[in-house]
C-alpha cells in the first residue's frame, strides 16, 4: 500500500507516543516525514526511515511562533511541499484551578492549542496552491467532555475542536480537509506520568494503577493503541475521506458514549 507516495507529512511531537505511531503509519503509506519533538529523535528517525521514505528532523519548540514558522518553511524547502499536517504535540499538568501554576496554563494553551493555529496559518497557503491537504488535529475526549484537575488541557482541547471546524469550513470548497481525532486513554509517556502519580498516591502497583485509571473512564477497560489512531489518520488522508470535514472523531473505548 502506498497511496501517500510523493506526499509529505509533518507530525509535530513525533518523537514518541501517538505522534511517532502516526509518523510510522503515514510513512508505511509512502509519505516522506518531517519529525519534530523533544524525545529520542534518533530512534524515531531510524524507525520511520525503515519504512523506506525520506525523513528530516526539525527541533522547533511548539510554544514559539517564530520557530513554528521556520518549521513549516524548512519542511516545504526540504520536500517541495507540505501536504499532511498532524498537529499532535501536547503536554499535560493536573491540579485544581486555584492551585494551577500560571506558567503551566500558559504553556499548555501555547503547545496544545495555539501551535495548531500557527502551523495551519503557515501551511494553508501552500496547500491551497496545490488544492490538496489534510490537517489532522490530535484533540482528545477532553475536547468533548471535561475532567477535574485538567482545566488548561480541557480548555485547549475544546479549543482545538473549534479550530478544526473553522479550518474545515473555510476550506470546504477545496481539496483540503481538516478533522480532529479524539482519543481516550492511550498508554504513552504522557499518561504513564499519571499512572505513576496514582500508584504513589494510592500505594498500589503500576499494573493496578493502570487498570484503575483506564476502568474509571473507559467502559471497555482497555487502552486505545497508538497504531489504531494512526489507522484512522491514514483513512482521513485517503480519497474515501474527502467529504469528512470538521469532524471530531472519538476513539475512546466508549468513554464519551456514557
Ligand atoms: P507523549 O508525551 O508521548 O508525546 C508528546 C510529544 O510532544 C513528544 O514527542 C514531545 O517531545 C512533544 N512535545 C512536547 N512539548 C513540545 C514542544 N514544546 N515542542 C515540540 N514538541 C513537544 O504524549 P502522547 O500521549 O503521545 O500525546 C500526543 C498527543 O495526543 C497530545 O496532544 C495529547 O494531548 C494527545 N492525547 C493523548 C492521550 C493519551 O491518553 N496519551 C489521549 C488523548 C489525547
Amino acid at each position: 500500500m502506498s497511496h501517500l507516495k510523493g506526499k509529505t507529512a509533518l507530525v509535530t511531537g513525533s518523537t514518541s507516543g501517538i505522534g511517532l505511531a502516526m509518523a510510522i503509519g503515514l510513512a508505511k503509506q509512502g509519505a516522506n516525514i518531517m519529525v519534530n519533538g523533544f524525545g529520542e529523535k534518533e530512534a524515531a528517525i531510524a524507525a520511520i526511515k525503515a519504512c523506506g521514505v525520506e525523513v528530516e528532523y526539525h527541533g522547533a519548540d511548539m510554544s514559539k511562533p517564530a520557530e513554528i514558522e521556520d518549521l513549516i518553511k524548512q519542511t516545504e524547502k526540504r520536500f517541495g511541499s507540505l501536504d499532511i499536517l498532524v498537529n499532535n504535540a501536547g503536554i499535560q499538568h493536573t491540579a485544581n484551578i486555584e492551585d494551577f501554576p500560571v506558567d503551566n496554563w500558559e504553556s499548555i494553551i501555547a503547545i496544545n492549542l495555539s501551535s495548531a493555529f500557527y502551523t495551519s496559518h503557515h501551511a494553508l497557503p501552500g496547500m491551497k496552491k496545490r488544492n490538496w491537504g489534510r490537517i489532522i488535529n490530535i484533540a482528545s475526549v477532553h475536547g468533548l467532555v471535561g475532567s477535574v484537575q485538567k482545566s488548561a488541557y480541557v480548555a485547549a482541547k475544546h479549543g482545538i475542536v473549534g479550530l478544526t471546524k473553522v479550518t474545515a469550513l473555510e476550506n470546504a470548497k477545496t481539496g483540503i480537509t481538516c478533522n480532529a481525532i479524539c482519543p481516550g486513554w492511550v498508554l504513552t509517556p504522557l499518561v504513564q506520568k499519571q499512572v505513576d502519580a496514582r500508584a504513589e498516591r494510592e500505594g498500589i502497583s503500576n499494573e493496578e494503577a493502570k487498570k484503575a485509571l483506564v476502568s474509571e473512564k473507559q467502559p471497555s477497560g482497555e487502552f486505545v493503541a497508538p497504531e489504531q489512531l494512526a489507522a484512522l489518520a491514514i483513512f482521513l488522508c485517503s480519497p474515501d475521506a474527502s467529504e469528512v470535514r470538521g469532524a471530531a472523531w472519538n476513539m475512546d473505548g466508549g468513554w464519551t458514549a456514557q
